[in-house]
């Protein structure tokens, strides 16, 4: 009897697949019982990788959602819903997005807000007074949909704009080959800017090196493992609950979400909208571009939620988020150190450090820790 064998990773394409069909025909039964159990309140592309309970069929549609993620566009419809802060639309530059500026108003947040409906075109005064002008350029080049169209996603591996197991699996075999050679070919998925300012942190080589792999997807988190053929369970080594990806690692299971709030510093991640680490990476260079401290600390977080993991894998270790907070400010305040003095960020990071740092309440007494979000 012949056995049909898929090459790796085929069944994360054809959870793309279905995934595809998710999207696009959201009033199915069986998208409006997934929507009400997993993404009551937002759409599946920005639904949180993370509920409570989670059964195998929905982390399976994960899996496939970081298929289509990694290649999906929005087309701009008249009556657009697109968000220009977050959403792939601008079609002519590198992954489709364009990223908030700091203190720029959150009025301006749709696509729809920069189309004039009736002259059904751009407004090119406030396309002109926000962005840049090759990104400017860009949006003005995108032609405005006549009445009547509707936003949709595409697949742009496929001319026809649909996804097909057979361009994702293309699409993927490309990025293991490129990371298979080093990974620097993959560095065409991140731009040139990303790559620079990551470089230029004034912080360790170990930080930087640390970002590099995570932002090729090449740190060997367990879900990485399986995908290059080593027969490992897939599950995180903290909480079982869920299938160890970087993102779950750093920022999603139980642990990295307490390291994250009780250490000092004061950026908490938002699950809402969350992307791949390369994306959330990308968003929090441009987003803290005139911070370099908090960029520093943000980084030197992620490196010793890392390594406490390995701790946990490797010597059996459990995670204890004070100790992790603590090992966070003391590595900061190592780079503080070796920065030259009279540099202003090493003094802000010295007072940071010293007076943010989580302590204990008087024997005696109770201390109340609340989360804002
Ligand atoms: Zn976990």
């Amino acid at each position: 009897m012949a056995i049909l064998k898929y090459p790796k990773g085929f069944y994360r394409h054809l959870n793309a697949k279905q995934c595809w069909k998710l999207i696009h025909n959201p009033d199915s039964t069986w998208a409006r019982v997934l929507k009400g159990l997993y993404f009551p309140h937002s759409s599946f592309l920005q639904a949180s990788s993370s509920p409570r309970r989670s059964s195998w069929i929905w982390q399976s549609l994960l899996a496939g959602r970081d298929v289509i993620k990694e290649g999906y566009r929005h087309n701009i419809g008249d009556d657009t819903q697109s968000l220009i802060w977050f959403d792939p639309w601008i079609p002519s530059i590198k992954g489709f997005r364009v990223f908030r500026p700091p203190h720029f108003p959150l009025q301006v947040n749709l696509v729809a807000d920069l189309i004039d409906h009736d002259l059904l075109q751009w407004k090119t005064n406030i396309i002109d007074s926000i962005f840049d002008p090759i990104i400017a350029t860009a949006i003005k080049a995108i032609p405005v949909a006549p009445l009547g169209n509707k936003d949709s996603i595409v697949w742009r591996f496929d001319h026809s704009g649909n996804y097909s197991v057979k361009s994702g699996y293309r699409f993927l075999s490309r990025i293991r080959h490129d990371q298979s050679f080093g990974g620097v070919n993959n560095s065409n998925l991140i731009s040139r800017e990303v790559w620079l300012k990551t470089w230029n942190l004034p912080i360790q080589p170990k930080f930087k090196v640390f970002l590099w792999k995570a932002l090729l997807n090449a740190l060997p988190v367990k879900s990485t493992l399986l995908r290059r053929g080593i027969p490992i369970n897939p599950s995180c080594p903290n909480c079982a609950a869920e299938e160890e990806t970087i993102e779950h690692t750093l920022f999603w299971c139980n642990d990295a979400r307490a390291k994250w709030f009780v250490s000092a510093n004061t950026y908490k991640p938002n699950p809402v909208g969350f992307g791949s680490f390369s994306l959330w990476w990308s968003a929090i260079l441009n987003e803290f571009c005139e911070d370099q401290l908090g960029l520093c600390f943000i980084a030197i977080s992620c490196w010793i939620i890392w390594k406490e993991r390995n701790l946990t894998v490797f010597d059996h270790i459990g995670p204890n988020p004070i100790v992790a907070a603590k090992r966070i400010s003391k590595s900061f305040f190592e780079v503080s150190s070796s920065a030259t003095r009279g540099d202003p960020i090493t003094s802000s990071l010295h007072d940071f450090t010293v007076s943010s740092v989580w302590s204990p309440p008087p024997v005696g007494t109770l201390k109340l820790n609340s989360d804002v979000a």
